[in-house]
């Protein structure tokens, strides 16, 4: 048995009321048909569109980009794809969501047929058009999110500064990076002078006040590509690629003067406050980039031990200390 025939005016009824949008062009990219999709997205009926030049109706269309992909479909006679990843949207149709999470446009999923004539010629385009708003806004919003949970997994909660963990995770690749390619790398590590006294005077808030002042004055001290991050509780560390050790010493000593030449004020009372300093190179023949730390650690003891609000130097006769 064989199914029943449609009724012929089926097709055109369905193109004309499918919740997709349908245009057919020509090779002067003319309109042939457009439904009633495109019509109320576009504000622009049937009537007024049929006859005319895509291009010219709509001016914000990527002309160059589309009329490739729609000439490619004319001689490959085959179907073309584009996804909302690739091209948000062709047309700039206002979406209909009252949520937009940052999506302007509806994101659309469009295709491209080949249209044959009775001869067998390709001789027009059906273009169709998906709405994907609502994927790509739930995709968009995913993403975003997980890359704030991974970028607030590598922060301090406090000071909003790199954590310990993202200060590891950099240096090993800074240290691999050495290993390959050369290049140099050095370390600063720094920690409050006689903090337990400022948590002690001017209470624990105070106290976090002071971190919070000391990493925003560094900060501001620093390039783009250097790392500032809180390695405990009052030890600060700055990973300074592409500089040396006589580079390190300068912004070293410059950071040092900067946190001693004002007190920081909390609750309109100044706290003096001071910081001393272990800095150290990346040795790349080391075997691990944990030298490099252990290395800056041992020059910051010597610091403390020789007066504190100083900068000290890794070398080799420190090893061990403390
Ligand atoms: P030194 O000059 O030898 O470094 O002396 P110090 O008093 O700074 O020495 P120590 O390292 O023993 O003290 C660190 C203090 O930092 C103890 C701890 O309570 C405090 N601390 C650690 N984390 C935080 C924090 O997040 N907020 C506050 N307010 N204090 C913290
Ligand atoms: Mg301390
Ligand atoms: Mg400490």
């Amino acid at each position: 048995m064989t199914d029943p025939a449609p009724p012929s005016h089926l097709p055109d009824f369905i193109v004309k009321w499918v919740d997709v949008g349908i245009f057919v062009v020509n090779r002067d990219m003319e309109i042939l048909l457009w439904n009633n999709f495109m019509a109320h997205h576009s504000g622009r009926s049937a009537a007024e569109m049929v006859g005319r030049n895509l291009f010219q109706c709509f001016e914000e269309l990527p002309q160059k980009w589309l009329s490739k992909k729609i000439n490619s479909v004319f001689v490959l006679k085959n179907f073309a794809f584009t996804s909302w990843e690739q091209r948000p949207y062709l047309f700039r149709f206002p979406h209909n969501r009252p949520i937009t999470g940052g999506v302007d446009y509806m994101y659309q999923n469009c295709t491209f047929v080949p249209v044959k004539n009775e001869q067998g010629e390709v001789d027009s385009v059906c273009v169709t058009l998906f709405d994907a708003t609502d994927v790509g806004m739930s995709q968009t919003m995913l993403k975003d999110a997980l890359e704030s949970l991974a970028e607030s997994n590598n922060r301090d909660g406090l000071t909003g500064i790199y954590n310990r963990r993202y200060l590891e995770q950099r240096l090993s690749v800074e240290f691999d990076r050495a290993q390959r390619y050369g290049g140099v790398c050095s370390f600063i590590l720094f920690d409050l002078d006689h903090f337990k006294k400022v948590n002690d005077t001017y209470g624990h808030l105070g106290g976090d006040e002071v971190l919070i002042e000391v990493a925003r004055r560094v900060g501001t001290m620093l390039r783009t590509s250097d790392v500032l991050g809180r390695y405990g509780g009052e030890e600060f560390s700055v990973i300074l690629p592409g500089t040396d050790l006589e580079g390190a010493h300068i912004l070293a000593e410059r950071v040092r003067e900067c946190i001693a030449q004002a007190p920081i004020m909390f609750r309109d009372t100044p706290i003096p406050v001071t910081i001393s300093i272990g800095i150290n190179q990346l040795q790349p023949e080391e075997p691990s980039y944990e030298h490099l730390i252990q290395g800056a650690d041992s020059a910051l003891y010597v610091s403390k031990d020789t007066g504190r609000n100083r900068v000290t130097r890794y070398s080799p006769e420190m090893a061990g200390k403390p």
